[in-house]
């Protein structure tokens, strides 16, 4: 069953679709001429879709925005073309490949500082460099690229060795030789998307801070996705040169990276045809409008209105609208939150959480676990390190001040390994602040933070993760894109191949371990009927148990838990109650949370924070009977 579903979401059969591509690449020779179409604009069309498949790696996978492609593009096309007529080189296959790596060194440059800032300051930093790069090919390299001339007489390829050569005319021979680019190209990005490393890209695009916690090195991946998007530009722009035998200034101008997007969003983002289909699209109705008496002079406008129609109608483009129509007819595989939607009467809003918490009475019987589970998971915990005498968690003097408020001051306490510690204090006592400090995410003012007795303070949640002391959040920060699976998958990928790794051409079958992991990990949390189904279509309660499950998957030896309980019905906190006991074993536990019965029940020993301070320790007993907690904490409760 697991097998299965891993071969699922691995891609299943990935060979089909390059057969299908090659088997089309193949036809269109004999089938485009019959509707009118040459192979100049086949040629074209394809060169756009390879410029493309770089691109929604970058923008469909990994979620950056690029509206500085044409650097690259024009970079690698005017390095081959210059390459090819002004040096001694004559073999457009070598002046290509130099083109795409001097375009891939360019992407490392140009991602270095880009990738500094995310969103709207990453899409704008890249048009700032691409607007550079069209200046220096214009003006101050133009003795290299011909300036606003371009570089005229780019030669066809010749292919073939020693004594058997062939020469590449114009027209379809030369359609063969960018569509065997394009095959090639389609099947590194296909392999990249479906390995390990391309796992990791979605889990970016749909959760960056988590992807972060979980332990991957969030900027060397954007990195690598910035420079293979970069690579395929580079030798896009080169054929675009061997095409026209004439490398144009304008590869590099603004309209040309405007192209690819809105080509790239009109066939579909994150479905690697998508800009092709988007490509054929534009260039096909481009050429079929200027054909036409009256309407030529006003092609630009008709291709807008067409385009703001289409991009209106189909939100996640034309490939994505037909790839949603696909998995919605596809036969459910195990029981759907729908289910459970039209029983929900009743919702609790809780600070913070979103309003989907169902009725539990509602709630039919097997979206609960009844029965203790019958496989004993066999989750991996990282080993704790040897110099930490007995002591897991340990925080000296710990100190967060955000301007003039104090969030935590002065907190100095010890975790003994395997201990349940529980965490309490009333609202705004500086509880998550306190956690936030202890997973590496803020950095704090004062104080040092030993984990198993090595100083972690300061080292970013990343480092302390692949530490192993991993965090579950208050408010669920899930990759909302993926299925419950593939979200366990990425944790897990960053416990078995460390903070990057830049296994490509690997299927996520081939990481040893990384089935057994998920496969434990969705029995322990109950989700193994659920692990097909995508994270928006799961129950609140269910949410919470995935929200664990990821923190759970990176094997920690430390587990930090932010109020797990928080948005329950009675039954589920029951459920997560017992959860948390069976996931005891052979960690240390902390646990922040404001159920007192749960708290009193589970802890073997609270640490009580008041107004950012340790108000007191001790067990659960001592806790309960203490006057400062019952009248700092308890009390209010009471009152309340
Ligand atoms: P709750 O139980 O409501 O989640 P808490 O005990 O977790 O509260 P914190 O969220 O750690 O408390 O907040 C402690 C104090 O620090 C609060 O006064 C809060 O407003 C303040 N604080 C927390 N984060 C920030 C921030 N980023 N900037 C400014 N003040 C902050």
């Amino acid at each position: 069953m697991m097998l299965q579903r891993l071969s699922r979401y691995s891609g299943g059969r990935p060979w089909v679709a390059e057969l299908i591509t090659l088997i089309v690449l193949l036809l269109c020779p004999v089938v485009l001429p019959l509707v009118g179409i040459s192979a100049d604009i086949a040629s074209r069309i394809l060169i756009w879709g390879l410029f493309g498949l770089g691109f929604d790696i970058l923008f469909g996978y990994t979620g950056l925005l690029s509206f500085g492609q044409a650097a690259f593009f024009g970079t690698g096309g005017f390095v081959s073309a210059f390459l090819l007529t002004q040096t001694g080189i004559h073999g457009v296959f070598l002046a290509l490949m130099i083109g795409m790596l001097v375009a891939m060194a360019a992407g490392v440059v140009v991602g270095f500082f880009t990738l500094r800032r995310s969103g709207i300051y990453f899409a704008m930093i890249t048009l700032a460099f691409a607007e550079m790069f069209h200046f220096l090919e214009l003006s101050p390299l133009s003795a290299w690229t011909g300036g606003e001339n371009g570089l005229t007489g780019v030669p066809m390829p010749i292919v073939g060795f020693d004594s058997w050569h062939f020469q590449i005319s114009s027209g379809w021979t030369l359609y063969g030789y960018i569509a065997a680019f394009f095959l090639v190209g389609y099947i590194v990005a296909h392999r990249i998307v479906l390995s390990p490393f391309g796992q990791v890209l979605t889990a970016l695009r749909d959760n960056t801070p988590r992807a972060l916690a979980t332990g991957h090195s969030v900027r060397k991946y954007k990195l690598t996705a910035f420079v293979i998007a970069a690579g395929y530009a580079g030798v896009a722009g080169g054929l675009l040169g061997v095409l026209q035998s004439y490398m144009p200034p304008d590869a590099v101008a603004f309209h040309t990276s405007g192209q690819l997007v809105m080509q790239s969003i009109i066939g579909g983002a994150g479905t690697l045809f998508g800009p092709l289909v988007g490509a054929a699209l534009w260039l096909g109705m481009q050429d079929f409008l200027q054909d036409i008496p009256f309407i030529a002079e006003a092609w630009m406008l008709i291709l807008g209105i067409v385009f703001v129609i289409l991009i209106t109608a189909f939100r996640q483009g034309i490939l994505g609208a037909v790839k949603q129509l696909v998995m919605k007819t596809e036969p459910a595989t195990a029981p759907h939150a729908t289910e459970l939607s039209a029983e929900i009467s009743r919702r609790t809003h809780i600070k913070g959480v979103p309003d989907e918490h169902p009725n539990q009475d509602n709630i039919p019987d097997h979206f609960f676990r009844t029965d203790t589970p019958t496989t004993k998971p066999d989750l991996l915990i990282v080993p704790k390190s040897s110099t930490s005498e007995g002591i897991a968690l340990a925080c000296r003097n710990l100190t967060k001040h955000y301007g003039g408020i104090y969030a935590n001051e002065g907190i100095t306490l010890s975790i003994p390994e395997g201990q349940l510690r529980g965490i309490i204090g009333p609202n705004g006592a500086g509880k998550s602040t306190f956690f936030k400090m202890l997973a590496g995410e803020v950095v704090p003012t004062e104080g040092q933070i030993f984990l198993h007795g090595a100083d972690i303070t300061g080292l970013g949640v990343t480092a302390v993760s692949q530490l192993g002391m991993s965090k579950s959040y208050q408010i669920n920060e899930l990759f909302s894109k993926l299925t419950v699976e593939q979200n366990l998958a990425i944790p897990v990928l960053a416990r078995l191949r460390g903070e990057f790794r830049t296994d490509m051409l690997k299927s996520l079958n081939q990481v040893p371990g990384l089935r057994q992991q998920i496969e434990a990990t969705l029995d322990l949390v109950n989700l193994d009927q659920r692990a097909d189904i995508p994270v928006t279509e799961l129950a609140y309660g269910e949410k919470r148990r995935l929200e664990i499950g990821l923190a759970l998957a990176s094997a920690p030896n430390v587990l930090l838990l932010d109020e797990p309980l928080a948005g329950m019905s009675p039954r589920e906190r029951a459920d997560t109650v017992q959860l948390l006991k069976r996931i005891r074993a052979g960690r240390t536990l902390i646990v922040v949370e404001h159920d007192m019965d749960a708290m009193f029940e589970l802890a073997e020993y609270i640490s009580v924070l008041q107004e950012g301070r340790l108000l007191a320790e001790g067990t659960p007993e001592e806790i309960k009977n203490d006057k400062r907690v019952q009248d700092a904490y308890l009390g209010g409760i009471e009152e309340a």
